[in-house]
């Protein structure tokens, strides 16, 4: 079967569940976006344990704070109470061995541009330092034009290996 096939069929399976994915929904999580990484190890429903309908989540090459961050975070501080959701909660979270580490010098263009830095900045991205890339992120929405002050943001480190996540940005307003 091909990759959509399976998904079609599963998409089946779960459209035939009585379950509404409210009804998945744990009453512990409230307000929470989270932004990681699109590596496969690093699956927010696995690693955090975050279910069905619990968390806006943003994931892009090493969960990184890109120019298009601030963008998505604006409309979503204002498509979340059109819905009925609120967000008031940013969790970044980064991770070791993260696959931008192994990127050498003639991709440095590539992720210049997607970070919205000149190829000389691109060292203090800290790609092999997940501890100061997060810092330095949170610091980056910090500096933006985001208007949304108020917003919880914290900070986490997945250690790919041990599968242990830790707390090295505790939850700060972002004002
Ligand atoms: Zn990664």
């Amino acid at each position: 079967m091909s990759n959509t096939e399976i998904l079609m069929e599963r998409n089946a399976q779960y459209a035939r569940s009585a379950e509404e994915p409210g009804d998945l929904t744990s009453p512990e999580l409230k307000g929470l976006m989270l932004l990681t990484c699109a590596d496969r190890r690093v699956d927010p429903a696995y690693v955090l344990g975050i279910r069905p309908n619990e968390a806006l989540i943003l994931r892009n090459p090493g969960g990184r704070v890109t120019p298009s961050i601030p963008q998505s975070l604006a409309v979503l501080a204002s498509v979340g109470p059109a819905m009925g959701v609120s967000a008031s909660e940013l969790v970044i979270m980064h991770h070791t061995d993260c696959g931008l580490s192994y990127l050498g010098p003639e991709h440095s263009s590539m992720l210049a541009g997607y970070l919205g830095v000149s190829e000389d900045e691109l060292a203090s991205k800290d790609f092999a330092d997940p501890v100061a890339s997060v810092h330095s992120d949170i610091d980056l929405l910090r500096a933006s034009a985001l208007d949304w002050r108020s917003l919880l943001v914290s900070g986490l480190v997945y250690d790919v290996a041990s599968r242990r996540a830790e707390l090295v940005a505790p939850p700060a307003q972002l004002g």
